[in-house]
């Protein structure tokens, strides 16, 4: 089903839950790791998830990647979106992934330009931003695509504003939903859409949800993107630090609140970073199905 099709009637979700999504990424140590996740994404199949997304070269490898698609489209039988990025590839090489992914009868794909590559040998100059990515995945194919968007606005963008001004550009390429990075502050989402709605942009804007699994985690996220923690998670972070169990456990409960109110403000979806477990994402989500 395509993203079109997957927002297109909040009604339609049952039991009143937005729809829901879980971002996964290919494990580092390859195809002998697949197992482990297809073990995790079983867990979560009950949650009857509208999409799984699949990462492209960020937090794991794209060793057999393809391969992974395969498996969780046909074995697993899950809607797959895959992410891909742009970034120093050149049109001919991008033409050839995004005509394979749709040949495997993927419909979604999750545009982006990416992060310039430490090791690469030859970084091409034919996609310079996301946007455009999109007009050409648009152009080549019938994918549905969707984009990623930032609360507090990209790392390299000088401001918010014009950050925004940016992802209106994928958008009128032809976005059809809007990911967020994740955020621990509702507030923060609900200005970011408001400021997306002012500029006339009308798609699904689906928030992204990391539970916290760690401190370091947390450390490690808020360091490398525009992430504001607020007192509150940050007082518990420090009083959980020495225990997992309870940092987890704090974590789950801080998500479901999250989710929770969320849902109340009438997100169209929720887009889990799973970081490939189920654990906390299930435990979030049976507290979640009980509220509503
Ligand atoms: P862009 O939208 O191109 O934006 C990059 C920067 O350029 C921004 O500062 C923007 O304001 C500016 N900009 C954009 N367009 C223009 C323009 N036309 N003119 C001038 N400036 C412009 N990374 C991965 O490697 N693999 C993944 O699978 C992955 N998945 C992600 C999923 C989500 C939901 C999110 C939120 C991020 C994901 N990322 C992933 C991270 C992403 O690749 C990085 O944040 C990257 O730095 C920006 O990619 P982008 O597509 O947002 O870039």
């Amino acid at each position: 089903m395509k993203l079109s099709e997957i927002y297109e009637d909040r009604a339609i979700a049952s039991n009143g839950m937005p729809k829901i999504s879980f971002e996964v990424f290919p494990p580092k140590g390859g195809e002998s790791e697949f197992p482990a996740l297809y073990q995790e994404l079983n867990l979560l199949k009950k949650y009857n998830p509208a999409l799984v997304s699949l990462t492209w070269g960020a937090g794991g490898n794209n060793n057999n990647s393809m391969e992974l698609v395969k498996a969780l489209l046909i074995e697993l039988k899950l809607n797959v979106m895959a992410h891909f990025t742009c970034i120093c590839n050149s049109k001919e090489k991008v033409e050839k992934h995004i005509k394979e992914i749709e040949s495997l009868g993927i419909e979604n794909v999750l545009a982006l330009r990416g992060d310039e590559p430490q090791d690469i040998e030859v970084c091409h100059n034919d996609f310079r931003y996301a946007n455009e990515l999109v007009s050409f995945i648009k152009s080549k194919t019938d994918l549905s695509i969707a984009v990623a968007g930032y609360p507090e606005g990209h790392i390299e963008a000088p401001d918010l504003q014009t950050d925004l001004e940016n992802l209106k550009y994928k958008v009128d390429c032809g976005a059809d939903v809007i990911y967020t990075q994740l955020f621990f502050d509702n507030d923060v989402f609900y200005s970011y859409v408001e400021k997306v709605r002012k500029l006339g942009i009308n798609i699904p804007v689906i928030p992204g949800i990391m539970p916290v699994i760690s401190y370091k985690q947390v450390e490690r996220m808020t360091s490398m993107a525009k992430i504001s923690v607020p007192t509150s998670l940050r007082d518990n972070l420090e009083k959980y630090k020495a225990s997992p169990d309870d940092i987890r456990k704090f974590g789950i409960e801080y998500a479901s609140i999250q989710c929770a109110k969320l849902i109340e403000a009438g997100v169209s979806g929720l887009h889990f970073y799973t970081l490939n477990k189920a654990y906390s994402t299930s435990h979030i989500l049976d507290n979640i199905i009980s509220f509503v």
